[in-house]
């Protein structure tokens, strides 16, 4: 029987096993099989899985050397990044059957060090939402308790790794659809910093906060998918062109860090009193390992969701634009009268679901003329003193730490109705995006009621080392 549990051990199984990649990527088509009902995948790419993995067996055995460095990682992509050729629509009825015509390059950077593609992860329409309920092609459930939801909007990627259906996956986080799910899920969600990794090939929600993230199984996989996806890209001029650090071998455990954490996070009264206090416990727990945790007073966290969803929704008005019936996708069937400004109305109002349609307005709103001052300046305003803010707090401490989610995963249909509801508990992530500094979720903890929860760790910008350094410490010390 095959099991995973790191690539590193993996990859020792594949040098042992002529046929290994064979055998992983059948194990992984019969747990997606097993598992359907989770609607994790909207598309499983067995055939070409399966060539793929006869290729790279080949490889092995003709001695070919050197294999890549995710040689036979067997990895799922959330449906808003671009694999050429095959189906990308955002999970929304407006790009259904949409085929990408080329390479997001994180992709062509998985292919490159022979990472094999097993599928198509369903997700939050456009990325908008927290519990993977808007997209328009069913929920996703949480693999824990299938009447729950796997957070979103990368619900359908994080569940793939947590099911065990793929070794790791791609999400992205604009506001945290990366730590969110993997918060709920019990699986670890990374955040790169925002030009960490190219967003060329990525479909837009808010160009200013997205980023791809990775969900992995553990600290190390993570550090190793993030060197190989990160990096300048001539095709995004917002990728940063710092070098990328060999991640995956140059973490440490054993240093010290000053870490802060935010006295009005976590006696937040929306927080669970439960996960309030695995943290307050667990900090006591760094601090005998050696670490000096203090509290830092953060007055803005307040503003910060009310902030983040002027600018984004503004952003994502901007972004889906583009969507209109004429360029691709959905076209509403027209009438003979109906004029060029129906066909868009038609083919929108048709196409998009819900959510994004609350959102676009929203947006639309925010940017318009008589109210632009008022919403968009304003927001931009606290975002520049959010920035400032977390400038001074890092020039006295390594990392910051929060809880990433306020409770643990909810039943789905509970917040459906109620969007502020669903806005709210987004308190936590969005602060990461709105400053562009990396954020992880570490699955920590486990709550009286059975479910996991993760703790979020925070660094400065491009400082992703240390984040998984100390990540991968705080999960030796809750060995
Ligand atoms: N839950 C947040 C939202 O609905 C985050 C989404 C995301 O990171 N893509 O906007």
């Amino acid at each position: 029987m095959f099991s995973f549990t790191s690539i590193e051990i993996y990859q020792q199984f594949l040098l042992a096993n002529q046929d290994g990649c064979k055998i992983a990527v059948n194990h992984y088509l019969s747990v997606i099989e097993a598992n359907k009902q989770l609607n994790a995948f909207l598309e499983v790419y067995a055939q070409e899985a399966l060539a793929q993995a006869a290729d790279l067996d080949a490889k092995r055995a003709a001695g070919n050397r050197p294999l890549g460095k995710l040689h036979g990682v067997i990895v799922a992509l959330k449906d808003v990044i671009c694999y050429k050729d095959h189906k990308v629509s955002a999970s929304s009825h407006i790009l259904e059957n949409y085929l990408s015509i080329y390479n997001a390059t994180v992709v062509e950077k998985l292919l490159a060090e022979d990472a094999i593609i097993i599928g198509r992860n369903n997700c939050d329409e456009f990325a908008m939402g927290s519990s993977n309920e808007n997209s328009a092609f069913g929920a996703v459930k949480n693999a824990f308790d299938e009447t729950r939801v796997p957070g979103g909007s990368s619900g359908g990627s994080a569940v793939a790794v947590q099911a065990g259906m793929c070794m790791i996956s791609l999400g992205s986080d604009t506001g945290g659809s990366v730590r969110q799910p993997a918060d709920f899920c019990g699986i670890v969600g990374l955040k790169p910093t925002y030009g960490r990794i190219s967003r060329y090939g990525l479909i837009a929600y808010a160009s200013s906060f997205d980023q791809i993230g990775i969900f992995a199984a553990n600290i190390d996989d993570a550090a190793l998918a993030l060197e190989i996806i990160a990096g300048n890209d001539a095709y995004d001029s917002t990728a940063s062109q710092q070098i990328v650090p060999n991640y995956s071998t140059q973490l440490q455990s054993n240093k010290k860090y000053k870490i802060a954490y935010f006295t009005e996070a976590l006696s937040n009264p929306a927080l669970d009193k439960e996960i309030a206090a695995s943290i307050r416990l667990f900090i006591e727990q760094l601090k005998a390992d050696g670490h000096e945790v203090e509290p830092v007073t953060f007055e803005l966290l307040n503003y910060i969701v009310p902030v983040y969803y002027v600018l984004t929704t503004a952003e994502a008005s901007s972004n889906l634009s583009r969507f209109d019936g004429v360029k691709y996708g959905y076209r509403a069937p027209l009438t003979a009268t109906d004029d060029l400004t129906e066909m868009y109305k038609k083919s929108r109002s048709q196409g998009f679901g819900k959510e994004v349609q609350r959102r676009i307005m929203l947006g639309t709103f925010v940017l318009s003329a008589g109210y632009y001052d008022a919403y968009f300046t304003k927001a931009q305003q606290v975002r520049r003193i959010l920035s400032d803010t977390t400038t001074t707090i890092f020039k006295q401490f390594d990392a910051i730490i929060m809880p990433t989610v306020p409770t643990t995963a909810f039943k789905i249909g509970e917040k459906s109705t109620d969007p502020i509801e669903m806005f709210l508990a987004d308190i936590y992530t969005v602060f990461a995006n709105l400053v562009g500094i990396p954020a992880i979720s570490v699955p920590l903890f486990k709550h009286s009621n059975g479910l996991p929860f993760g703790l979020q760790v925070l660094c400065s910008h491009f400082n992703e080392l240390s984040l998984l350094s100390l990540s991968k410490r705080m999960l030796e010390l809750k060995k």
